[in-house]
């Protein structure tokens, strides 16, 4: 292509913000004449390349943000380690539909059953899908709503909570509240009720949310609101972070390696 035509198209596609195109008019359009491709699949091609760079690089950025601790997917759950769990429900939750819904998930059961991957891999999967998303452990969301609090940014922090399509608040019940604690999380938890999708992962079952919460009053508004719109997944199955010493356990015969 003629270099000054390549020069133009490069500064125009910067001003417009279109960066790839920028980069790859010369080539792509090199290719396009060996390839004989017509000018609509050529512009077709150009913009659908532009696309999939900036989704990707989104993509990318968002998982960052969203202080996830891994990246898993539920590809990588095995449903037959977890027999009493459905994988038809798992993977309706996989539809987004429940974040379209502003509706809320919540996973129960002991340690190591799988909650936390179910809920990264959803908000990994609303990420991909475009939804904004942003997981937190409980504790580590209190830590940050007390934080704001203290210097008068309560209002501002819980507005910033708001933003989230998705919102994944991991380990409910591992530490107790206390109650002004417990106020700031019903705070959120009313404030996203019916606009924006929350998922919850608890190693406790709903009627102990009184004592982790340290007030039950305060545990049954939390609770009506959540559970209002909720599809709830309790697993109660074995520990898969200790299904290899499980193993050795259930089979004390077998032969030393
Ligand atoms: P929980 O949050 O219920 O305590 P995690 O989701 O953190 O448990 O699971 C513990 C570890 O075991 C993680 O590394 C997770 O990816 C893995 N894991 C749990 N259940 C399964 C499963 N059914 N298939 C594959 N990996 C699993
Ligand atoms: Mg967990």
């Amino acid at each position: 292509m003629n270099s000054l035509v390549t020069q133009r198209i490069t500064d125009k596609a910067l001003k417009l913000g279109l960066g790839h195109t920028a980069e790859t008019a010369g080539e792509a359009a090199a290719r396009a004449e060996t390839d004989s491709m017509g000018y609509l699949d050529f512009l077709d091609h150009l913009l659908a390349e532009e696309l999939a760079v900036r989704e990707s690089r989104r993509f990318r950025t968002a998982l960052e943000l969203s202080a996830l601790p891994h990246h898993k997917t539920l590809d990588e759950f095995d449903y037959s380690f977890q027999p009493g769990l459905e994988p038809r429900r798992v993977r309706d939750l996989s539809t987004l539909e429940f974040v379209s819904r502003a509706s809320n998930v919540a996973l129960l059961g002991p340690p190591g059953v799988g909650k936390t991957h179910i809920a990264v891999a959803l908000a990994v999967a609303a990420c991909q899908a475009g939804y904004s998303i942003y997981f937190t452990t409980l504790d580590d969301l209190v830590r940050k709503l007390k934080a704001a609090d203290a210097v008068g940014r309560l209002p501002k922090q819980l507005s910033s909570l708001m933003r989230p399509s998705l919102l994944a608040i991991d380990e409910v019940g591992y530490l107790p509240l206390d109650r002004e604690e417990a106020n700031m999380f019903f705070q959120l938890i009313s404030r996203r009720y019916e606009k924006g999708a929350t998922i919850v992962t608890s190693n406790k079952s709903f009627t102990e949310w009184g004592s982790v919460l340290g007030d039950d009053v305060l545990a049954t508004a939390i609770l009506d609101r959540l559970l209002h719109h909720c599809d709830v997944l309790t697993i109660n199955g074995p520990s898969y972070r200790l299904k290899d010493r499980q193993a050795l356990v259930t089979k004390p015969d077998a032969p030393a390696s």
